[in-house]
């Protein structure tokens, strides 16, 4: 049931990031991935662009354990 609760309270962030879009950024990371900022309590992980090395890369848990594709902003290097 701790599964279900984490959801809900996942989703009603969501919602309240939509509109402070801007100001979320400054304070929490945005997962490569998915573009969806990544709560502290999630536990994302973050990474330099293996191929550049200069892009700081985030992932949130959920695109890891989808093994969603990133894509690098600087060198637009895509992979797992
Ligand atoms: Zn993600
Ligand atoms: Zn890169």
């Amino acid at each position: 049931m701790n599964n279900y609760k984490l959801l809900s309270a996942v989703s009603t962030v969501e919602i309240a990031m939509a509109s402070f879009e801007v100001e979320m950024e400054l304070e929490m990371p945005v997962c490569s991935s998915c573009n969806r900022p990544i709560a502290p309590y999630e536990r994302g992980i973050k990474f330099y662009c293996p191929n550049c090395g200069e892009s700081i890369i985030w992932r949130c848990p959920k695109c890891r354990k989808l093994v969603v594709p990133y894509k690098c902003v600087k060198c637009g290097f895509e992979g797992p």
